[in-house]
């Protein structure tokens, strides 16, 4: 429901977020309960449940949203070394909010699969 979903609510700047990057496509935010020394969540602009209903035209967001992640490398010295992409599909994979992201992990990943 994007009405009542946190996710658009941030994109509409109805709910703070500490934001880091923003295009016509997705929002990247940092993680309001982070895993890692940095974590951000990269969110696209159109609410997508999860993988599981992306359709093959909307690939491209998919792309765009995993090569914004060479972007937020530099920016973060944490990252320079390396980061960890994650999507959680589902309950069952760990997905609480019913809108598509993916984790941006970095620094500090000890525990994490
Ligand atoms: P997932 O388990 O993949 O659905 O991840 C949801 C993530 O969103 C969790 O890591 C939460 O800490 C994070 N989160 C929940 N609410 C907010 C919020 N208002 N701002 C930033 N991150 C949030
Ligand atoms: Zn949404």
């Amino acid at each position: 429901m994007e009405k009542e979903c946190v996710f658009c609510k941030i994109i509409r700047g109805e709910v703070p977020s500490e934001k880091v990057l923003e295009n016509e496509d997705l929002i990247v935010i940092k993680d309001i309960n982070p895993k890692a020394d940095v974590h951000l969540l990269i969110i696209p602009k159109k609410h997508i449940p999860s993988l599981r209903e992306f359709k093959p035209e909307e690939a491209d967001i998919l792309g765009k949203m995993l090569l914004v992640s060479k972007e937020l490398a530099k920016n973060f010295d944490q990252a320079k070394d390396g980061y960890k992409i994650a999507i959680n599909v589902g309950r069952g994979g760990g997905q609480v909010i019913d809108h598509f992201h993916i984790h941006f992990l970095a620094g500090n990943l000890t525990g994490l699969p």
